[in-house]
């Protein structure tokens, strides 16, 4: 049948007579672009997309988005190029290559103790498709999601659109601590799911051991599944190692632990992330990610798996160029007046905005300091949905040197015209 289709639209364009647009009504591709799903028509680009697209049309500095300035550890690079010359480049396993299952596993082992076998392991085109395939296979409609807020801006509308109800419990700054009594006061008879993000960005902070048995044993008694964004788990400067919410007793059963080679070695661009999960749960989240990418590009995912069996110590010299950057950025703003909250994980830095004495919303702030400063940040009102706090700017630090210091010179002097 569909070569017969081939053959008659062939044959149409030949005549000349084949109109697209014609085409696209007749199969009703034309109908009126109200017509799309609700959840998209009411939703605007990401606050990400929109603050890196003005600092290109602008040419500010980008400290907005999440991502290093540098090109990539070396080795990775030339692992990719390697494997893109000698590999395969054709589909590899939707569940993802063998090779990096398996190194995604040693690695947790190694690095926090966790006894995942590879086949709980399912890779994924980025960290954001591993939250896709987790919220359409999990979330049923009419399901209430408990989102701690700030949450990734993808969280509410994916619930959504799997048609559940995000059910929001905010944190507030300066700590952003997890309450045991706003967590009870919002689960209901029908909460299924927590998205928990461990550690948390934009926040920059890690929950503690009592927040994490708390929150598990609410999960425990309600009987709760969780997906586990855990994409910061190595991006830590607290000289703690990571301890997932998936090792709590009883968790392993209910959680989607998510990863990202993204941040772990900073390619944000390579979109490879991973899922784990025990099997009553990996098979529906493998299900629906075969309907989404089907697959990762190989080369990557053979780059991914060297780069994860680096030794511990190239882990802790790439933290410690991070940990420097944070320093040198956090050292700038706070000489230029303003007030930096704690950071202990990610690559981000939150400015109070009320605590450095500037009377502007935040995303009044982060407008005029792109376009008056050359700067670009990201308000993290923009992470909330509903009241959240307005004066909370976040700054990227994942940058040159260079870079930094001369953000820091021009946000120094947009101080001073916002007094
Ligand atoms: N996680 C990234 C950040 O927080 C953004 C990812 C994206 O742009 N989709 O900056």
């Amino acid at each position: 049948m569909a070569n017969a289709c081939e053959c008659r639209a062939a044959a149409r364009r030949r005549k000349g007579g084949w109109n697209p647009f014609r085409a696209g009504l007749k199969s009703g591709l034309n109908r009126p672009m109200g017509h799309i799903h609700p959840v998209y028509a009411a939703m605007t680009a990401t606050v990400f997309d929109e603050m890196s697209g003005l600092a290109r049309a602008l040419g500010a500095i980008n400290l907005g988005q999440g991502f290093p300035d540098s090109q990539g550890p070396p080795e990775l690079i030339a692992a990719a190029a390697r494997a893109l010359a000698e590999r395969s480049n054709q589909y590899p396993p939707s569940g993802g290559l063998p090779d990096l299952r398996a190194a995604i596993a040693a690695f947790y082992a190694r690095r926090q103790g966790l006894q995942i076998v590879p086949e709980h392991v399912l890779v994924t085109s980025g960290a954001t498709e591993a939250i896709a395939a987790a919220v359409l296979a999990l979330v049923q409609p009419g399901d209430e999601v408990i989102l701690f807020q700030p949450a990734y801006d993808a969280y509410a509308p994916m619930v959504r659109r799997a048609g559940g109800v995000p059910v929001s419990v905010p944190l507030s700054p300066p700590g952003w601590t997890y309450r045991a009594e706003d967590l009870e006061a919002a689960i209901t008879a029908r909460t299924t799911l927590l998205m928990f993000n461990d550690p948390l960005n934009p926040a920059g902070t890690v929950a503690s051991a009592p927040e994490l048995a708390m929150i598990a044993d609410a999960c425990r008694r309600h009987d709760l599944r969780v997906i586990c964004d855990e994409v910061w788990e190595d991006v830590r400067f607290d000289g703690i190692g990571h301890r997932s919410l998936l090792d709590l007793p009883g968790m392993a059963e209910r959680a989607v632990k998510i990863g990202s080679a993204g941040k772990i070695f900073g390619l944000t661009g390579w979109k490879i992330g991973w899922l784990c999960a025990a099997p009553a749960l990996l098979t529906g989240v493998a299900r629906a990610h075969q309907f989404l990418t089907f697959t990762t590009a190989p080369a990557l995912q053979w780059a991914g798996a060297e780069g994860l069996a680096l030794p511990d110590a190239w882990f802790a010299a790439r933290n410690a160029a991070w940990a420097s950057s944070r320093e040198r950025l956090r050292a700038g703003l706070a000489a230029a007046g303003y007030t930096v909250l704690p950071n202990a994980a990610t690559w981000f830095l939150c400015v109070d905005l009320a605590a450095s004495g500037i009377d502007l919303p935040d995303r009044t702030f982060s407008e005029r300091a792109i376009r008056e400063a050359g700067v670009a940040s990201i308000p993290v009102s923009a992470l909330f949905e509903g009241e959240g706090p307005r004066h909370i700017v976040r700054f990227c630090f994942t940058k040159a040197d260079d870079v930094l210091d001369e953000a820091v010179a021009r946000l120094a002097a947009f101080r001073e015209t916002v007094r």
